[in-house]
């Protein structure tokens, strides 16, 4: 936002006041801050994150956009950069570190691995895209997406933080900003959140077993 925009509140002012006075909105002021202070948690997980360092460096440096103070703390920062392939064994720990993150916070799937899951997708160890456990704002296409790309993308974030109203923003929103629940690692990961779902899951197949056994066939697990 230009400093014409913020001098602009949608109303008219007088042309005598013009250059004089500085009239604007709450909401505007308020977006307009936060977007051009926007600092990422430093962590990255896989082969993105190398493309995440090249954007912070001095060829496209990111600061240009007031994004520079990457923070290694989750308490410190309200954006994170989910770079790289997400396997099962990092879930918990990403999980854990959005809740730490304080509102407002945002989250940017940068690459196929973070947004679907990519050349693993349906592999073994990995989840197919992280937004299966935390809210994603902003996808950012690539395998590996370019620093170019990253930067559209966090400039995508920036037209989304303008557009909001403090009316409206959840973490005002009393109850709307809860944790998420930490995903348990198990055999496999398990999403708490869909407990009751996975108990009845288990429950329909032991009577399915025990049915089995009962008419003399053949146990399935
Ligand atoms: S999207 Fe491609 S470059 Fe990025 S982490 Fe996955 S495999 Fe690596």
């Amino acid at each position: 936002m230009s400093q014409e925009e913020i001098n602009s509140p949608k109303y008219q002012i007088p042309e005598e006041l013009k250059g004089n006075l500085a009239i604007t909105t709450l909401d505007q002021i308020y977006n307009w801050s936060r977007k051009n202070s926007l600092w990422p948690m430093m962590f990255g997980l896989a082969c993105c994150a190398i493309e995440m360092i090249c954007t912070a460096a001095s060829r496209y440096d990111f600061s240009r956009f007031g994004m520079e103070v990457m923070r290694p703390s989750p308490r410190q920062a309200d954006v994170m950069i989910v770079s790289g392939t997400v396997t099962k064994k990092m879930v918990p720990q990403i999980v854990r570190l959005y809740n730490q993150i304080s509102e407002p916070r945002y989250v940017i799937a940068m690459g196929a691995c973070a947004s679907s899951g990519g050349p693993f997708k349906e592999g073994y160890n990995v989840v197919s895209g992280i937004d299966k456990f935390i809210p994603v704002d902003v996808y950012i296409p690539g395998c590996p997406p370019t620093p170019q790309a990253l930067i559209n993308g966090l400039i995508e974030l920036q037209k989304k933080i303008e557009k909001e109203s403090l009316l409206t923003v959840p973490w005002y929103q009393k109850g709307e900003s809860e944790e998420i629940p930490v995903p348990v690692l198990g055999p496999d990961l398990i999403d708490l959140r869909r407990k009751d779902e996975i108990q009845s899951c288990i429950i329909a197949q032991r009577e399915k077993n025990v049915e089995t056994n009962n008419t003399g066939s053949e146990v399935t697990e």
